[in-house]
């Protein structure tokens, strides 16, 4: 059986009686507790056995990754589901409230009610899920590691790349085809590559804009791995800067660096957002209105937030973002992006790449 497999059966299985078994049917969750991504297939866990149902597209590749689990090739999903719970005395399955479709929903209400089995849909499943995927175990935090190390190694190859002249596109392409040259089995995201007054659009689409001299060039990238997500943002400016560039650069810097000082175990998420947002405010209103964080893992955007009004705990395993920005409009913008893991006594940051001012 899987580590998540063991822990969702410790941490919430157990809890809910004999009776009770889990059914995981989205590609995220069901990728977090098998390490097996197939478009189609579900983790169904009962209080005797786990299965893993797939039909016959993936079943043989599922044998060869899914340890623990019963590798179940189907023909007729929700039948097969029912007569599993049947076999072991299951009376009420908890199935994925946030994720599953009304259909998926319908569909196994009217199946499971041939065997009198209740469906709860009751989002206890999604709350228990979302707990255990908050805290990364030693071996997804090491994922993640190698995901970044990717992130920090196209980014050190993309500053012989961009000069002036280059496009926002060729740049997020350059970033793309090291990445997976690299050994990544994708981009975590679209990448967002902006410059000069693009810059403002913290979420910005790369376009055919040419870079110029005296522009920022903000890179929020990252590489897929093992089905990891890395998430990482540098500006950089080309040519030469104004003294405000340099002076907004700066208080970015100075606010992330704060931020990442105030990360420990024990603090309310929304605590570490205001430490950033206080310093940048101070001098520049209303030019950072996303929030500083958010977790990372199976999905590039996970909980917790560092967030306004996110009062979640920190603790260790958490593997957060700290990206703080000022984006000014018809001016320029930028970004400073960390992956950090929080430890017993504080935290680590897991980005490599330098970010001082670097003036192409
Ligand atoms: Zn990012
Ligand atoms: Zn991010």
């Amino acid at each position: 059986m899987s580590t998540a497999i063991a822990r969702l059966k410790e941490e919430f299985l157990r809890k809910q009686g004999e009776d009770a078994a889990v059914l995981v049917t989205s590609p995220e969750n069901r990728f977090y507790l098998t390490g097996f991504l197939s478009s189609a297939g579900a983790v169904l866990v009962t209080p005797k056995k786990a299965y893993f149902l797939t039909d016959f597209r993936y079943a043989e590749a599922a044998r060869r990754v899914v340890s623990g689990s019963e590798v179940v090739c189907i023909k007729k999903m929700n039948d097969t589901l029912r007569e599993l719970m049947e076999q072991d005395g299951v009376r009420r399955v908890f199935v994925e409230f946030e994720r599953l479709t009304l259909k998926q929903a319908h569909d196994f209400e009217e199946a499971f009610a041939k065997s009198g089995i209740q469906v709860e849909k009751g989002g206890a499943l999604d709350g228990a899920l979302q707990e255990l995927r908050t805290i990364k175990t030693p071996e997804e935090i090491q994922k993640l590691r190698e995901a970044q190390k990717i992130t920090d190694d196209a980014f050190t190859h993309i500053l012989d790349y961009i000069r002036a002249g280059r496009t926002e596109r060729e740049v997020a392409l350059e970033l793309e085809f090291f990445m997976r040259r690299q050994g990544a089995e994708g981009v975590s995201f679209d990448f967002i590559v902006v410059s000069g007054k693009n810059g403002s659009l913290c979420h910005g689409v790369p376009s055919d804009k040419v870079i110029e001299d005296g522009d920022f060039v903000t890179m929020d990238t990252g590489a897929l791995l093992h089905g990891y997500h890395a998430d990482m943002t540098r500006t950089v400016a080309v040519g030469h800067v104004s003294d405000e560039q340099r002076h907004a650069y700066d208080l970015v810097l100075r606010s992330q660096l704060a931020a990442i000082d105030a990360v420990k175990p024990g603090v309310p998420c929304e605590d570490i957002d205001k430490v950033a947002r206080d310093i940048l405010e101070a001098e520049y209103k209303g030019a950072f209105e996303h929030s500083l964080g958010h977790g990372v893992g199976v999905e590039i955007h996970e909980w917790p937030r560092f967030a306004m009004g996110c009062k979640t705990l920190t603790q260790p395993g958490m593997v957060v973002s700290v990206e703080p920005g000022i984006y000014l409009e018809g001016k320029f913008g930028l970004r400073i992006e960390d992956l950090v893991v929080i430890t017993e006594d504080g935290c680590e940051d897991i980005t490599q790449s330098r970010k001082d001012l670097i003036i192409l």
